[in-house]
């Protein structure tokens, strides 16, 4: 997607710490981090989750959540744990319009909810 930073980071257009790649999700460090650990996870597709999240996109769902299992095994957080978040739309405060999950963690986080 022109214009998008995201897909510009997996082409390699501009610079990122990529901790992850896999033939559908890459991973790099959040730019701001709100964690210790802050790890921002993408499927190399551009997907909207505003309006572009339908049934034939459902797989990289787990492609994400297999990689973020990876990820903190590789950033030894594997046994602490971590938090996923994803930010869909304005209310949400979703700055870019590709899907992406936070992964947060290496620090104790404070409970959103639940
Ligand atoms: P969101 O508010 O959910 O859309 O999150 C966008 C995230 O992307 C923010 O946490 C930003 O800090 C992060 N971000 C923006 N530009 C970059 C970049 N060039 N490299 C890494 N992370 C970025
Ligand atoms: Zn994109």
């Amino acid at each position: 997607m022109t214009g998008c930073i995201f897909c510009k980071i997996i082409q390699g257009q501009i610079p990122s710490e990529i901790v992850y790649e896999d033939d559908n999700v890459v991973a790099f460090r959040d730019i701001n981090p709100q964690a210790r650990i802050h790890i921002v996870i993408v499927p190399r597709k551009h997907i909207n989750p505003m309006n572009e999240i339908n049934e034939g996109q459902a797989k990289i769902f787990s492609d994400i959540f297999l990689a973020a299992k990876k990820i903190a095994v590789q950033q030894k957080i594997g046994q602490r744990g971590f938090r996923m978040i994803v930010n869909v739309g304005p209310d949400a405060g979703q700055e870019i319009e590709h899907l992406h999950f936070h992964l947060l963690g290496g620090e104790k986080l404070g409970k959103l909810v639940g």
